[in-house]
């Protein structure tokens, strides 16, 4: 038996850019509305090759890294991936971790990790050691500003890809919701509907949203109220009807987070996002609470960048295949997964996450 000798490869350089990249569509959930969404792309340097990391945040978040954390990681090992987060969270406590620093961080990370992997000439997703060997994805879109022949559109195309679950937004305008939520369902054969408010109803108002929609078969209700009223989503835990899974967690961007939302026995489902929540180690983080709480974990949004966690989380029951982040990752990355009958599964020729920037296809969204 060899025994394998002490490695340090020093971080030589952490560069960040953002592009802004407008949407196909106005597009509109229960509490905003937004025609543009900004990635803010990482690359961290060491051992002669380079690591790719990004968030779907604000620009400021790119200066952010080369400003702040940049300088706490130049010339560490860029093997010892939990003293880099270590000292990336040291480094914005005055800050402010939760919001910009921590998408900031999230997006070195996932880089860290990339970069791990090219170095050890592995496939990040057998670096992470797989729970299984492709995720069932969740198609996610159905906002607010689409008319009905483009939500039936949208959903259906979804349900025709083989997607066992669809998801709409809804809480804009609660007079439309029903009608919205009827010209879904009928779009969509056997396919399951989930909806999420973002946050836009009262408590009682989305109990009884839950029971109208409980009536049409929606299995999911995503943030009915605020994810910061942890007492209103117990309530709807509580007495929503059996069969309708209470859902969030997107806005979890440390463990303590979800820790709390956990003990509040808010959720029947735990949603975690690695481009907020401390990339690949913050959402391994996330799962194994989820697992310590004995609840499932779904990965938010970002679907390339979950892949590899998703596949080693445990408890995982489903990744969000969000129609915004799916167009920007198949416009702009090499190495974007695609659907096939509702599942995506790693490409494992290749080694780190297998996902790059297409500088010449993203170079006119510059920020
Ligand atoms: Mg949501």
């Amino acid at each position: 038996m060899t025994v394998a000798r002490p490695v340090d490869i020093p971080i030589t350089d952490v560069s960040a850019e953002s592009f802004v990249i407008p949407t196909d569509a106005p597009e509109s959930d229960g509490t905003i509305a937004w025609s543009s969404t900004t990635m803010v792309a990482v690359t961290v340097a060491a051992g002669g090759t380079s690591g790719f990391g990004y968030s779907y945040c604000d620009a400021s978040a790119a200066a952010l890294c080369r400003e702040v954390l940049a300088k706490v990681l130049c010339g560490q090992d860029c093997l010892a991936i939990e003293a880099a987060w270590d000292r990336m969270n040291r480094a914005v406590r005055n800050i402010g971790r939760p919001g910009i620093a921590a998408c900031a961080i999230s997006a070195v990370d996932i880089a860290l990790w990339d970069l791990k992997a090219k170095l050890l000439d592995l496939p990040l997703a057998a670096l992470l050691g797989p729970a299984r060997k492709e995720v069932a994805v969740y198609g996610s879109g159905g906002f607010t500003s689409y008319d009905d022949s483009r939500l039936a559109e949208q959903l259906g195309g979804w349900a025709a890809q083989g997607c066992r679950w669809v998801k709409m937004k809804v809480g804009r305008d609660p007079d439309s919701d029903l009608a919205r939520a009827e010209t879904a369902a009928a779009a969509i054969g056997d396919t399951q509907l989930m909806v999420d408010a973002n946050g836009a109803y009262a408590r009682k108002q989305s109990l009884e949203f839950a029971e109208v929609y409980s009536q049409l078969g929606v299995c999911w209700f995503e943030e009915p109220v605020s994810s910061d009223d942890l007492a209103g989503l117990r309530l709807l835990r509580d007495r929503g009807p059996a069969g309708m899974v209470i859902a969030a967690g997107e806005y979890g961007y440390t463990p303590y987070y979800f820790r709390t939302m956990l003990e509040a026995g808010a959720v029947d489902v735990l949603q975690a996002d690695a481009t907020r929540c401390g990339g690949v180690t913050g959402f391994l983080r996330a799962a194994a609470i989820a697992d310590a709480f004995q609840i499932p974990l779904s990965s938010h949004c970002a679907p390339a960048i979950h892949l590899a966690p998703a596949l080693a989380a445990p408890r995982l029951l489903h990744m969000e295949w969000f129609h915004d982040h799916v167009r920007i990752e198949h416009m702009l990355l090499e190495g974007a997964p695609s659907l096939s009958h509702g599942l995506i599964a790693p490409d494992l020729s290749v080694t780190g996450h297998g996902l790059s920037l297409r500088a010449a296809d993203a170079e006119r969204f510059a920020a």
